[in-house]
């Protein structure tokens, strides 16, 4: 049985064309999207090791809890030409 969180809802998690998408967006290499990131919890300040997904597209958005204090984060991932993700992780709970 699946349960789903209202609190954080999934995208789409095997799109039919994510092969096609990483085709297009990474022509320069076979498969070097970065599939994780290093990022630091604007509650605790540790750093915190989260797996990326490059086959969801070049620009995602989810929530995510810290590793180290279970705060919610609102993440922005953004895959750059080159096949390197720029993360933004901000404080969840501020609305
Ligand atoms: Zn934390």
């Amino acid at each position: 049985m699946i349960t789903r969180s209202n609190d954080n809802p999934a995208p789409d998690p095997e799109p039919d064309d994510a092969d096609t998408w990483l085709d297009d967006a990474f022509p320069l290499g076979d498969g070097v999207a970065d599939d994780s990131s290093e990022v630091y919890c604007p509650y605790c300040g540790e750093p915190n090791e989260i797996g990326l997904d490059p086959g969801s597209g070049p620009h995602q958005e989810y929530v995510e809890d810290c590793q180290v204090c279970c705060q919610p984060w609102q993440l922005v991932v953004q895959y750059l030409p080159d096949g390197s993700a720029h993360v933004t992780v901000t404080a969840a709970d501020g609305e």
